[in-house]
């Protein structure tokens, strides 16, 4: 896996809290995989999360709670991002057959016994992240995406970005309405704008007429978008990026972030 096209290691060298090249054996072959992450503006503790097993790479984005919102949880974004990674790797170590939505359901469920005798997990704001996998095996590459962080591959010089469009479909209407005015951000009426936006947008959270997400329940992962594409032949896929919605930004569209 390479750093996609337009973020370049000189780029990413002042703000990366980790980067490290792991090459990964897997059917005899050997995958380097590239990790590069920081904090959103404004947070002290990181609230992605990426991981990389011999053959399965994820990353993860946690959903960011403005402040004063509730979320019902006394553990938080990061918390939770990184619990719900460790458990999916485990759940794959266990499992390496299983469908990768089965995974993230078992996942799903086991990191919400670890807070239901504390938290409220029916909060509409409880803990929620994105999803991006791949598990490269003999001849296919699996995928699967869950809310906006997407896949991009490259297969014999042609790249293809692999969305979960419900997040976008149903977010930015809300977005445009409640981020229309002139505001700055850091004002109070900008800060408002995002309160209201994200209170709306948390009751379209993991409905059949709203979006998708990784949260407490693991029902959730049934509507995840997976599928496969190929290891071997002329269509091969020779590179892929796993990005959340930051670095989407950074790389799908005109290099700024917001
Ligand atoms: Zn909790």
């Amino acid at each position: 896996m390479a750093l996609p096209q337009g973020l370049h290691r000189a780029d990413v060298a002042e703000r990366v809290d980790v980067i490290r090249v792991r090459p990964v054996a897997f059917d005899g072959r050997l995958m380097e995989v590239r990790i590069a992450s920081q904090p959103s503006p404004g947070r002290s503790a990181n609230e992605d999360f990426a991981f990389a097993l011999p053959d399965l790479v994820g990353v993860l984005d946690g959903v960011s709670a403005p402040d004063p919102l509730d979320t019902g949880c006394r553990h938080g974004p990061s918390w939770y991002v990184r619990r719900l990674g460790a458990h999916i790797a485990a759940a794959h170590s266990q499992h390496d057959n299983a469908p990768l939505a089965d995974l993230l359901g078992d996942a799903i469920a086991q990191v919400a016994t670890y807070h239901s005798d504390t938290c409220d997990l029916q909060h509409p704001g409880t803990p929620a992240s994105t999803v991006c996998l791949v598990r490269a095996g003999g001849k296919v590459l699996e995928y699967l995406v869950l809310c906006d962080s997407p896949l991009v591959v490259e297969r014999a010089d042609v790249v293809t970005v692999i969305t979960d469009p419900r997040f976008a479909a149903a977010v930015t209407p809300l977005r445009a309405a409640a981020l229309s005015g002139a505001h700055r951000i850091g004002s109070q009426e900008h800060a408002a704008g995002v309160r209201h936006m994200v209170t709306r947008q948390r009751a379209l959270t993991n409905r059949e007429d709203g979006y998708w997400i990784a949260a407490a329940d693991p029902v959730a992962a049934r509507h995840a978008v997976t599928g496969t594409l190929p290891m071997t032949g002329g269509n091969r896929v020779s590179r892929a990026a796993l990005l959340t919605d930051g670095a989407a930004a950074l790389c799908l569209f005109d290099g700024s972030t917001s």
